[in-house]
This record gives C-alpha cells, structure tokens and sequence, in this order.
C-alpha cells in the first residue's frame, strides 16, 4: 500500500500564504441545520434569532414542507432584543411547549446567531438549566451559528464540538468517523470499512442519540469533512487521536483516506485490494469521462466551505486542470496538510477573505471556472466568468468512489453549459 505521489514540482504545504482579514462573503452558520436535521434524525434545532433567521432557513431548506419539522426559531421581538423582557422565561416556556408536543425529540440544540449574541443571551446556562429540567430523555446542547463569528460550514463544526465534551468515556479501541455524511454515502464508507475487516466504526454525528459514540484514549478518529477544526481540538482534548489523510474526494483522495485507516488498524494489502480494486476502477472510469471538459482549465476558489484545498488538489491531480487561487476561509495544518502536500505548487495559497482584493485577482486572472458564494456568482456570470456555487458543493454527496464521477460533473457542467451558450451566440 504506497502513499499518493507527491507532485514533482514538490506540494504547497509550506508555500507562502496569503492573510486577508476585511470584508467577507458567505453565508452564516445557521446553514449547517439543513444537512444536520436530516442526519440527526431525532434532534431538533432551535434558533433562538430574529425574523431574518428564520427566513434564512426556510429560504435554505428549500420550500419542503414538513408535518413535524426538526428546527425551528424562537424569535426574539422588540421587547427581547430592548432587554425589557426576560428572554430566558420566555425560552424555558418554549421549549417545555416544544418536548411535550414532541416525544420524539431526544436532542436539542438550542443554536445562538447574531441578534442572540448581540444581546448576551448566555444560551450555554439555558442548555445546562434546560437539560436539568428535561434529562433523561432529553440532552439539551448550545452552539452558536452567528454570522458574525462563522462561515456556513462551521456550524456544523460548533455543532459536533458541543457534543463531544459530553459523550460517554470508552477505553475501546474504536474508529471514529466525524463529520456528516449522507446515509447512503455513510453506508458505503461503512461497507468499505467492513471489507477492509476494520471495526467497530462510529459515526459523529450518529444517526440517533441511542447510536452513541463513546470516546477515550484508545479512539482513533478521521475526518470526513475539512472545516472541523473546533471539533477535531475537542476530541483530542477528551485524548483521542487523529488520523492524518487527505479528504475522500475522487479516486485517490479515497484511496489515501482509506489507506491511512488500513495503516493504523493493521489491514493486510491483500484485503485492502480485494475491498478497494473494482470500486476505484469504477471511480477512475467515471473521472475520465465527466472530466473531459476540465482537462488544461484553470480554476479559482474563493474561500467558503472550506472544502477549496481538498477540491483543487483532486481537479488538479485527477480531472487535469490547473489552480490559479486556492482560498479557504481557515487552514489547519493537523487537517489540511496532507491535501497541501499533494497539491502542485503553483497557485497562491489564501486564507481569510479581502473580498474586493480578491474580485482584482480573479478579473485579472480570468479563469475558466470559479468558485464561491452565490452573492459573487451572479455580477462575476455578467462579467463573463463561469462560475460554481460552493454551497451546492456541500449539499450534494461528493465523497468516496462512487461519487468520484458525479464530483468532477458538478465543475464540468458550468464549463458546458457555457460553451454551449458560446455556440447558439455565434449561430
Ligand atoms: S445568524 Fe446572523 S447572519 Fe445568520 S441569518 Fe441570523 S442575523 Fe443573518
């Protein structure tokens, strides 16, 4: 089992990277709620925010109606946000509503945001007191989605770092997989797991409270997601260790994911190649076909989801373009190491956002793709530029060998559809 070839011109782990710290364009961290009340299927989220919130989530989640929907907002009017109204009454009564109404509700996250935080409300005594009141069917967490202090993703990263300090100790030797996935891609990571003979695997976040996941000393966790930073700091704090390895996008990044797990857990390279051949084939296949129109484009990531550095090196290494800018809100060495060191030297590494700099660079560079927030999207279109919606990146299943094909697609089909446009202009 041989480690992914580094690129000859050496990587960009230790290239110079560029700080921007002004004006930043992305979505707040109320987003993550959309993907996490569909994979936490006994959670309810509730946002303790304003109007504005409210429609924010409701515009996300699309326009799904739901017989007992698993978030909500507690809206915080005039009275609250002016302190002429004990907020904290008024939440204890909410959810003392809520947990009667809904016995099937067995986790609560009670999610702070800007007006929230504007006004101090201390949520994490809420959650303390509220979990007094409601313990032991209910486990009442706090974390804050604010768009003040987060980018989308990393919602989902205060979200799972709320739960670790209270998960139960184990001294199993255990894999520990964190990060959301969608069950069907869980499922075939899981299938892959189990053909490697590695085991037992838990999943954070898992699917029900009663899956629960214990953590100790002998846990061995990996990533599945780049933008845990917070999480992956509170796991080692509760002394489990962390596997370092490229993110499971495309054919080798699974490949690598899966190795560095087989590295740790002893897995013989007969097994490792009986369980990964046929899928990896397969994922190489549906590459080269969906990537005939990435080949020798270049490619612009403005930084969003935190998912730029694992995305640029598979588009590089495996669908043949080439990376101008490479931006990532944050980078964690522990966590984006591995990816930087794959990926070839040449772009200009930056992390945090200057958003007018940064509009300078990409009208200069002119690349052939763009990726970024949907508020960028639509002026850089009518200048000319084909663009991608990070967010759609994060909506979509993308990891693992069989989604490896449907990845590269998400970046071609921008560039199609432009030149088709080019095509009916000129007929
Ligand atoms: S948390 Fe802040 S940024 Fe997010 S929707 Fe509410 S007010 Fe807007």
């Amino acid at each position: 089992m041989n480690a992914p070839t580094p690129p000859p011109g050496g990587g960009c782990r230790s290239a110079p990277v560029l700080k921007e710290r002004g004006q930043r364009e992305v979505f707040c961290g109320l987003t993550g709620i959309i993907w996490l009340h569909r994979k936490m299927q006994d959670a309810f989220f509730l946002v303790v925010g304003s109007r504005t919130c409210a429609h924010l989530l409701q515009s996300a989640a699309g326009v799904m109606i739901f017989a007992e929907p698993r978030f909500g907002t507690a809206i915080l009017e005039e009275g609250d946000l002016a302190g002429l109204a004990d907020a904290h009454v008024e939440l204890d009564r909410e959810v003392a509503r809520l947990l009667e109404r809904r016995p099937d509700i067995r986790q609560l996250f009670l999610v702070g945001s800007c007006p929230s935080e504007v006004i101090k409300i201390d949520l994490s005594r809420a959650a303390e007191r509220l979990s007094q009141v409601h313990a032991p069917h209910v486990r009442v967490l706090n974390y804050s989605g604010s768009g003040i202090e987060t980018t989308f993703t990393e919602g989902e990263d205060a979200c799972l770092a709320s739960m670790v300090p209270v998960l139960p100790e184990t001294t199993a030797r255990e894999l520990l997989v964190v990060g959301a996935l969608p069950d069907v891609v869980e499922d075939q990571m899981l299938a892959l797991l189990s053909d490697m003979g590695v085991g037992p695997v838990r999943c954070l976040p898992a699917r029900r409270i009663d899956h629960e996941t214990a953590i100790g000393p002998n846990t061995q966790f990996i990533l599945a997601q780049p933008f845990l930073g917070e999480t992956h700091a509170a796991l080692e704090r509760r002394g489990a260790t962390h596997i370092p390895a490229p993110f499971p996008f495309g054919e080798e990044g699974t490949t690598a994911w899966l190795k560095a797990i087989a590295q740790e857990f002893d897995v013989p390279p007969e097994a490792f190649a009986a369980a990964t051949d046929a899928p990896r084939a397969r994922a190489r296949r549906a590459i080269a076909q969906a990537s005939e129109h990435l080949n020798g484009r270049s490619i612009f990531f403005f930084p969003d989801s935190q998912l730029e550095i694992p995305l640029a090196r598979f588009l590089t290494r495996e669908c043949g373009m080439s990376a101008v800018e490479v931006g990532s809100p944050y980078i964690h060495d522990a966590i984006h190491g591995p990816d930087l060191d794959l990926l070839p030297a040449g772009p200009q590494i930056s992390e945090g956002q200057d958003v007018d700099l940064q509009l300078d660079r990409v009208r200069a560079a002119r690349p052939d793709l763009t990726v970024c927030g949907l508020g960028l999207a639509n002026p850089l279109e009518a200048e000319g530029l084909a663009t991608k919606w990070a967010i759609e990146l994060v909506f979509t299943p993308v990891h693992f060998y069989e989604q490896a094909g449907d990845l590269a697609g998400l970046f071609s089909r921008p560039l199609r559809r432009k030149s088709l446009l080019k095509v009916e202009a000129a007929e």
